[in-house]
């Protein structure tokens, strides 16, 4: 299968292509365009093109429109979630239950709260003071393949219903869901050019999107390393950036915790084979039940199975490409010869082979050292344990990020102190990946500049302005 560009709508070819493989058994599925100058240069046209009259297009005609994306969706939920499941390996089972549901409720979601945008006014010795939300342009949005379309659409959403038009670049591990959008959006109605997918390699067809001054807002999610590239080229325009970056995540488990939900929500940091910029992936938990919770653990590990991710049965699929499966394992190698103990996995599935990495934990792991700091983005967690609540917050705020982190106690006072201390953009208390789209979402440190969701999508996507008028 050839995938092709989604330009001005129309397919659009490029003179080169490169493999997309699917990581559950490595088979070429498509032969993608390869984006570089050119086409960058050729979808900001088309979505310039588009934004005049898609910015005058009223609100409840955008929403129509955005709900008829929505629906459309919906129609191909299953061809959606195969599509995605084979391309990114992730389980069918969560695509059909639940991202695909989201990816849907991410238009409906961003169309109604455009709906609901106060314009807020208010008088200055009798001038009326008018705000309101104003279309930027375009908006280049670049993601990640650990979760394609979901994280895709979190943004593209947002932006349509603000009157920007889009240009799309997904990853290049995972481009076929963004370019069944296209097909899809096209059967919604959506006007020619107001959403456009460039498809390529991020170091060829990144810096020509993300330094074209026609460009006036970029959304990114993806590493750090990426980010201050697409900063350093966004800086000659001064195009406002929003960026949503990796973790390094604590989940506290305090001794009056629950210790089976302490276990259960450790576990579930393997789901999507580890590959969740959220994952609580540091376990802290205090001294005096450490060995409780450790045997809780393991005992619910146990039951998570790996395998093929179209498998209903599954738990845990392969990881996205042999590269990051080479970097997941480097990791845990160089943390075993530092001294940590795999006390859980500690390599590759060797009954599975091919990409499939063993949910692993590690034990004994040196204060400071790299699995502790930087982001494996696998099934790999670490184990420490806290003598009091002082050390506890101080080992969670330890590293650049601050993303998210977790906490588990039975202590409803000490969970406000903790949440409180935490330096981080989410905190979930005896829970986990809670997830409300009114919400701010974002990253402290170096987990992100900026934050989306409700009205700060808006704000970002949106030059707000404020009218002031005599009487
Ligand atoms: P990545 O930074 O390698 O790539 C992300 C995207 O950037 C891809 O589309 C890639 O092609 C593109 N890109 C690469 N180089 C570029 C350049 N020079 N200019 C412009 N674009 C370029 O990240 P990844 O490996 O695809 O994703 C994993 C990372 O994403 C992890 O760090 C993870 O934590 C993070 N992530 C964050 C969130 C969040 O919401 N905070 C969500 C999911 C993933």
């Amino acid at each position: 299968m050839n995938v092709e560009h989604w330009i001005g709508g129309e397919r659009v070819p490029s003179a080169g292509r490169f493999e997309d493989r699917s990581p559950i058994d490595g088979s070429v599925l498509a032969h993608v365009a390869r984006g570089g100058p050119e086409e960058a240069a050729l979808a900001v046209r088309a979505a310039t093109g588009a934004f005049p009259a898609w910015a005058r297009t009223s609100r409840e005609e955008r929403a129509r429109l955005l709900h008829a994306v929505a629906d459309a969706i919906e129609r191909r939920a299953g061809e959606l979630a195969m599509l995605e499941t084979t391309d990114n390996g992730a389980l069918l089972r969560s695509h059909l239950r639940s991202v695909m549901p989201r990816v849907a409720h991410n238009f409906r979601f961003f169309a109604d709260w455009l709906l609901e945008l106060d314009h807020a006014a208010f008088d200055t010795r009798g001038h009326a003071n008018h705000v309101s939300w104003d279309p930027a342009g375009v908006a280049v949005l670049i993601t990640p393949w650990n979760a394609p379309l979901m994280l895709a659409t979190w943004k593209i959403a947002p932006a349509l219903a603000a009157g920007n038009t889009v240009v799309l670049k997904p990853a290049e591990w995972s481009p076929l869901t963004a370019s069944l959008l296209g097909d899809i959006t096209a059967e919604a109605g959506l006007p020619d050019g107001v959403f456009n997918v460039v498809q390529g390699h991020g170091t060829e067809v990144g810096p020509p999107l993300s330094g074209h001054p026609g460009v006036r807002r970029i959304s990114f999610t993806g590493s750090v390393a990426t980010a201050r590239a697409i900063a350093a080229a966004a800086a000659p325009n001064l195009t406002p950036l929003s960026l949503e970056l990796g973790g390094k995540s604590p989940l506290l488990v305090f001794a009056d915790a629950d210790l089976d939900l302490a276990a259960d929500l450790a576990a579930e940091q393997y789901d999507n084979a580890g590959q969740v910029c959220l994952a609580a992936v540091r376990l802290l938990v205090e001294e005096s039940v450490s060995a409780a919770f450790l045997e809780r653990f393991l005992a619910r590990a146990a039951t998570l199975r790996q395998g093929d991710p179209r498998d209903a049965e599954t738990d845990i699929g392969p990881q996205i490409h042999p590269r990051q499966f080479g970097k997941i394992d480097g990791f845990v190698r160089r943390a075993v010869a530092a001294g940590a103990t795999p006390v859980l996995g500690g390599g590759p599935n060797p009954d599975l082979g091919g990409l499939y990495y063993q949910p692993t934990l590690l034990t004994g792991v040196k204060p400071g050292s790299e699995i502790l700091t930087e982001e494996v983005f696998g099934p790999v967690l670490t184990l420490q344990t806290f003598a009091h609540e002082e050390e506890a917050v101080t080992m969670a705020n330890s590293t650049d990020y601050g993303l998210a982190a977790t906490v588990v106690t039975g202590s409803p006072s000490r969970a406000r102190r903790v949440s409180g201390r935490l330096v981080a953009g989410t905190v979930w208390v005896n829970c986990f990946f809670v997830r409300d789209l009114r919400a701010p979402f974002g990253g402290a440190r170096r987990s992100g500049v900026g934050r989306e969701g409700g009205n700060w999508s808006f704000d970002f996507y949106c030059d707000v302005k404020n009218t002031v008028s005599a009487p």
